[in-house]
C-alpha cells in the first residue's frame, strides 16, 4: 500500500465529493477545496437520473463503467444515507417514452429491447399501446401512437447526494474548505502542495475534479486537460395532477424530458447549448431556453400549460469529445490525478469515479473498469510545455 495520508482534492463538486467519500472510506482523510460551496456547479443542479444503458457512449465505450457505477450507487446508498444523515431520494423508477411519428416509434423499439434484453433484475420493459397510455396516463397527449414504460433507472437529488458523500466524508476526518486554488507546487515528478488564494496546502497526493473548469489546471500540470463546458437549463414547474406520472420523454423532442420529483416539482429539460466562446459567461437562464422547453413539453403533456413555473436553474456539464470521463494519473506527476469530464452522466459516474481514485492513490490499482478513461487517449495533442 502506497504511504498516503494527505490527499487534496480540488471541487467540490460531486466526483470530488465521492472521490473524499471513498478515500475515506479506506482510511485516508483528505482536504477538499471549492471556492464556491459544496454542489455550487452542475452537481447541485443536475437532473439526478442514472440511466446507464443508453446515452451517448452506451452501448458502447462507456456502457460497463456506466453499470459498474449504477451498481455501486445501489449498493452503498443505505450506508451513504446512515453515515451522513441525509437523504438523496435514491430510487429506482419508470421511464415512460412515448412516440409521435415513425422514428420514435423505431427508437422506443430499441429502447424496449435494450431494457428488456438487460440482464440486471431491475431492468424490464412493457410495450403499451395508444389505448393503454390514454388508460393509464389520461394527460398525455392524446396524438400519442404509442409507447413503452422501461423500468429499472435510478434517480436522486444530486444536491443532496454530494452533501451526503462531503458530510459521510467529514465525518470520517475530511476537511472541506472554502478557498480557491491558483496553482500546484511540484518538486520532480510529484506534486508537494497546492497554491490557494489564501495559503499553501501541502499533500502528498492531487485530484483535481473542477468539473468544466478543468481545463484551467491544464498548465499546472503541463498536460492539456481537454473538458468544455454544455450549457443546460432546467424547469420546475408546479403541477400536481402529474405528480404520480413517471418520468415521460419522446425521442424526436431531445431537451424535453419530463421528470415528477419528490420534492413535488415537475422539473422539465434539459437544453444543451455549447459556450465555446464564452464559457460560464451566462448562468442566467434565459427566455429562450424556456420556451424551448415548454414548447416541447406541451407536445407531450399539453395540460402543463396550466402549470405554474417555480424555477429555471441552469449549470454546466464538463464534456469531453467522446463524452467518457478522464479518470486517472497524469503523465507528469505520479500522484497527481484527474476525476472529470463526467459529461451528461456524472452524477451517475461518480461513485465509480471515487471509488477508482481511492484504490488507485492507496493502492497504485483498481477493478472498477476505468480502461477507456485514461487524459492518455487525448496524447497527439496532449502536451502544452
Ligand atoms: C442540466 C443538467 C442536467 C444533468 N443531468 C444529469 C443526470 O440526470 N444524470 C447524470 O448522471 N448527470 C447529469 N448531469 C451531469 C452532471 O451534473 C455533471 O456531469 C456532474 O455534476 C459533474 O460533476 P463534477 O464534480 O465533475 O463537476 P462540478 O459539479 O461542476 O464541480 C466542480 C467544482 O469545482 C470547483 N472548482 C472549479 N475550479 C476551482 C478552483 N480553481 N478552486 C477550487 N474549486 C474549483 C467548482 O466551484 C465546482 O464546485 C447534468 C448536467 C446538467 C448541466
Amino acid at each position: 500500500m502506497n504511504k498516503t495520508t494527505q490527499t487534496v482534492i480540488i471541487g467540490a463538486g460531486i466526483a470530488g465529493c465521492a472521490t473524499a467519500y471513498f478515500l475515506a472510506k479506506q482510511g485516508i482523510k483528505s482536504t477538499v477545496i471549492d471556492n464556491n460551496g459544496i454542489a455550487s456547479g452542475a452537481s447541485g443542479y443536475s437532473a439526478g437520473g442514472l440511466n446507464p444503458l443508453v446515452g451517448h457512449g452506451i452501448p458502447g465505450k462507456l456502457s460497463e463503467l456506466a453499470m459498474y457505477s449504477y451498481q455501486k450507487h445501489l449498493s452503498i446508498w443505505d450506508d451513504l444515507q446512515q453515515e451522513s444523515g441525509i437523504d438523496f431520494d435514491g430510487r429506482i423508477i419508470d421511464l415512460l417514452q412515448v412516440s409521435l411519428t415513425d422514428t420514435d416509434t423505431k427508437q422506443m423499439q430499441r429502447t424496449f429491447d435494450i431494457f428488456q434484453s438487460t440482464v440486471h433484475p431491475n431492468f424490464s420493459a412493457e410495450l403499451l399501446t395508444r389505448t393503454q397510455i390514454q388508460n393509464r396516463y389520461p394527460l398525455i397527449n392524446s396524438s400519442v401512437t404509442s409507447g413503452v414504460l422501461a423500468s429499472g433507472n435510478a434517480a436522486c437529488d444530486s444536491y443532496k447526494l454530494t452533501l451526503a458523500f462531503a458530510t459521510a466524508a467529514e465525518k470520517m476526518g475530511a476537511v472541506i474548505t472554502s478557498d480557491e486554488a491558483i496553482g500546484l507546487l511540484t518538486k520532480g515528478g510529484s506534486v508537494t502542495g497546492v497554491q490557494t488564494h489564501n495559503s499553501i496546502i501541502p499533500c502528498d497526493s492531487l485530484v483535481i475534479a473542477m468539473g468544466p473548469w478543468s481545463v484551467n489546471a491544464s498548465e499546472w500540470i503541463n498536460t492539456s486537460i481537454p473538458v468544455t463546458p454544455l450549457k443546460g437549463q432546467i424547469i420546475r414547474l408546479n403541477y400536481p395532477p402529474l405528480d404520480t406520472y413517471p418520468d415521460i420523454e419522446i425521442p424526436s423532442l431531445p431537451e424535453a424530458s419530463i421528470h415528477p420529483k419528490p420534492d413535488g416539482l415537475i422539473w422539465c429539460g434539459a437544453t444543451k447549448m455549447e459556450e465555446m466562446n464564452e464559457p460560464f459567461s451566462s448562468k442566467q437562464p434565459t427566455d429562450h431556453a424556456r420556451n424551448t422547453i415548454m414548447e416541447k413539453i406541451l407536445q407531450i403533456v399539453p395540460s402543463l400549460d396550466q402549470s405554474e413555473l417555480v424555477l429555471q436553474t441552469v449549470c454546466f456539464r464538463p464534456v469531453t469529445e467522446d463524452w467518457l470521463p478522464i479518470v486517472g494519473s497524469v503523465r507528469d506527476y505520479s500522484n497527481c490525478y484527474l476525476a472529470t469530464g463526467g459529461g451528461e452522466k456524472g452524477v451517475m459516474l461518480s461513485s465509480a469515479i471515487g471509488e477508482a481514485l481511492a484504490d488507485l492513490i492507496t493502492t497504485g490499482s483498481t477493478n472498477v473498469p476505468i480502461a477507456n478513461t485514461s487524459i492518455q487517449r487525448f496524447s497527439k495533442n496532449i502536451s502544452i510545455k
